[in-house]
């Protein structure tokens, strides 16, 4: 009986006229408002499938972006709870209006540059980094405050964080896991693959 009100009361979260959105993590990239920082829907259902969000937990959404992965996060169950850092204050506040739409106004937003931004917040079943991660210490106080059995998903694209998480990831063990995603696009008259920037995944719990 549970699972069945989930399921009604996100149909019943549904604005008139709005797209119809299925109850797995990937929904399409233009359910959200985006400004390009958006994890994508192929790596963010991978990303969702890694955080494992369960009944009543809390998830920190470092370097918020536009909130997707959060998004998603409280879209798993009704009493899932996230919170988005966020540095960006236009981006923060486009967090929150898609939490808005998409039937999850609970996520909370902190407008600030992690690691600072992360004081005091209550401690997270589960990171999520998509951002900062050259940030001094992010990384670290991410890490110290996780309770142990806590989940922790990295993404990246740039060399210099993948450094990093290679660093963490022979320290620490875990999955790193690169997502090369390609779409079908027209070439001439016929079609071929453009690749996206691979997504390089540190995936450990701790
Ligand atoms: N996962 C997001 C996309 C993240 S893009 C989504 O699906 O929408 C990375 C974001 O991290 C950017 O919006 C950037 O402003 C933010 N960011 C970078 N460094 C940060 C820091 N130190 N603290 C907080 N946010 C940061």
């Amino acid at each position: 009986p549970g699972d069945a009100l989930n399921v009604v009361a996100v149909e019943c979260r549904r604005a008139p006229g709005a797209p119809r959105l299925g109850l797995t993590p990937g929904l399409p990239d233009d359910a959200f408002a985006h400004d390009g920082q958006l994890t994508k829907r192929h790596v963010r259902a991978a990303t969702l499938a890694a955080l494992a969000p369960a009944p009543g937990e809390l998830l920190w959404d470092v370097g918020g972006g536009s909130g997707s992965v959060a998004v998603e996060w409280m879209r798993a169950h009704r009493s899932c709870r996230a919170v988005s850092i966020e540095r960006d204050p236009v981006r923060a506040g486009r967090i929150t209006r898609n939490a808005d739409t998409l039937g999850v106004p609970g996520l909370r937003v902190v407008t600030g540059a992690a690691p600072a931004a992360l004081a005091g917040l209550p401690t997270p079943d589960a990171i999520f980094i998509g951002g900062g991660l050259t940030a001094p210490g992010l990384l670290q106080a991410c890490w110290d405050a996780l309770p142990a059995g806590g989940r922790l998903v990295a993404n990246t694209v740039t060399l210099e964080s993948e450094a990093l998480l290679a660093a963490w990831y022979r320290r620490h063990g875990g999955d790193l896991t690169r997502l090369a995603v390609a779409h079908a696009v027209g070439v001439g008259g016929f079609t071929g693959w453009r690749q996206a920037m691979p997504v390089t995944q540190w995936s450990v719990v701790k």
